[in-house]
């Protein structure tokens, strides 16, 4: 990017991801987060903030900036991946409280290790996400203080959230925090460490999922629409979770119930809506969290070398990526959080193959921007020169063309409100 960019021209060019920490650094009298019309959660611009407090937005916003993994991480143990980046450890597990593992997302990795994380005093705070109680279908950015608290944000939300809108006013109350939030939100942290020295002394622990992406919240409203259900009588909207990977479930007001598995929410051609991901996520370099912690994607079932989604007790991998990490994996080990069982890179690559591929295809995705006369995000660190071998030139040809013509049919803008 070569000149400042207003926050307007960020979610114009659809580079906005929806992390809220806009919000956080300028105060939301001028700057606040609101769903717009496009079904997204964006910051909306009250009143301009000073030039000071834009520059330092601009070095945080993961949208336009994202700084990769350092090998000093991985130095002294485990490797730097090609494609999975840092891994100082890696295993599969879950949680071993029965009752989170079944209504948890995957096998409750996130939420054990937050509520663990309080109840041994490592934090005071777990900031991380929850259905919206006043509107279901959307969902909250949430700070929680106890266990009771941490385990009612367990599940995926697929939709937008802003989960980083209190960080700065945390960082002023001089308390201790983990964050639990997608591998772009745990970037933002990395990005804010770098200019505000808080930040490793108070949030120590930073731990996320495995991303395919944020799609709009008309994808809610269609899922209710297919069974006849208007927002306002919606009552509960879970995406997955009571089982793995769960139904997803629609609750009324008037005591009506409805569910559809995963397979059909997600992989069936019959159905109005689509995984309408923001343009941003389309040039995701780190949809797997390099930059955190302790990354705690679902641990499918394999059949024939495909992961299946038929319904069974709930699992994840646990991939420690810094000595933190590892550090807190084995401690929730030891003091009996979680299980693990040995997992291997191999298997990891066949678990989740579509994230090799959006991997390798980034740096075609993300040339075609300033190709094309776009605003370039700078993404760095990301091993980029590697991925451009991996992938090899025709597909990296493909992946350029395909952009291209998203581009330039304007796919990637978005309204501002
Ligand atoms: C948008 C999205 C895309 C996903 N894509 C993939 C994928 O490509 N591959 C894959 O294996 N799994 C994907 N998942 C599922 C994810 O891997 C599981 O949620 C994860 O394995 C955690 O399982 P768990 O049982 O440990 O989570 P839980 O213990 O149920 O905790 C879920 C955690 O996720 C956080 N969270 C949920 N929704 C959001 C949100 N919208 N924004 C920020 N934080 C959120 C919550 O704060 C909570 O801490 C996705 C989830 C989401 C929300
Ligand atoms: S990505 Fe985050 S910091 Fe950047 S504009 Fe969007 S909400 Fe604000
Ligand atoms: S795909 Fe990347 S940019 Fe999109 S929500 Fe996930 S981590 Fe954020």
């Amino acid at each position: 990017m070569t000149e400042p960019i207003s926050l307007e021209a960020i979610v114009a060019h659809g580079l906005c991801l929806g992390c809220g920490i806009c919000e956080s650094m300028a105060g939301a009298n001028l700057v606040e987060m609101a769903i717009t019309s496009h079904g997204q959660m964006r910051p909306q611009v009250r009143n301009e903030p000073d030039d000071v407090t834009m520059d330092r937005i601009r070095e945080v916003c993961p949208g336009i900036t994202l700084t990769g993994p350092s090998p000093e991480q991985v130095a002294d143990k485990g490797v730097m991946h090609d494609v999975w980046g840092p891994i100082r450890t890696l295993s599969r597990g879950w949680s071993t409280d029965e009752d989170l593992r079944f209504r948890s997302a995957a096998g409750g990795a996130m939420t054990a290790l937050g509520c663990y994380l309080l109840e041994s005093g490592r934090v005071d705070a777990v900031v991380h996400v929850r259905a919206s109680a006043s509107s279901p279908m959307e969902t909250d950015a949430l700070v929680s203080r106890t266990v009771e608290e941490v385990r009612s944000g367990a599940q995926s939300r697929y939709g937008p959230a802003a989960p980083l809108r209190h960080i700065m006013a945390l960082l002023d109350e001089g308390i201790r925090m983990a964050v639990l939030a997608k591998p772009c939100d745990v970037a933002a942290i990395r990005n804010l460490g770098r200019v505000d020295d808080r930040v490793e002394a108070q949030i120590p622990y930073l731990i996320t999922i495995f991303c395919g992406g944020v799609p709009t919240t008309h994808t809610a409203a269609r899922i209710a629409g297919y069974h006849r259900v208007p927002k306002d009588q919606v009552s509960l909207f879970r995406w997955r979770g009571n089982g793995w990977p769960g139904p997803t479930r629609v609750e009324t007001h008037d005591g009506r119930s409805f569910e559809l598995t995963y397979d059909k929410v997600w992989f069936s051609d019959d159905v109005p809506w689509t995984y309408d991901i923001q343009f941003r996520c389309k040039i995701c370099p780190d949809a797997i969290g390099e930059q955190s912690d302790v990354s705690c994607p679902d641990a499918w079932v394999m059949v024939d070398g495909k992961a299946i989604h038929e319904e069974a007790d709930g699992a994840n991998l646990f991939i420690a990526r810094t000595k933190a990490g590892e550090e807190l994996v084995a401690a929730a080990l030891a003091d009996g959080a979680i299980e693990t069982e040995p997992f291997t890179v191999e298997e990891l690559d066949a678990q989740h193959v579509d994230h090799v591929a959006r991997k390798i295809e980034n740096p075609a995705r993300v040339r075609v921007l300033g190709l094309e006369g776009e605003p370039e995000p700078v993404f760095r660190g990301y091993r980029s020169d590697r991925m451009v071998e991996l992938v090899g030139p025709d597909a990296d040809w493909r992946a350029e063309e395909g952009a291209r013509a998203r581009i330039r049919k304007a796919a990637h803008l978005e309204p501002m409100s």
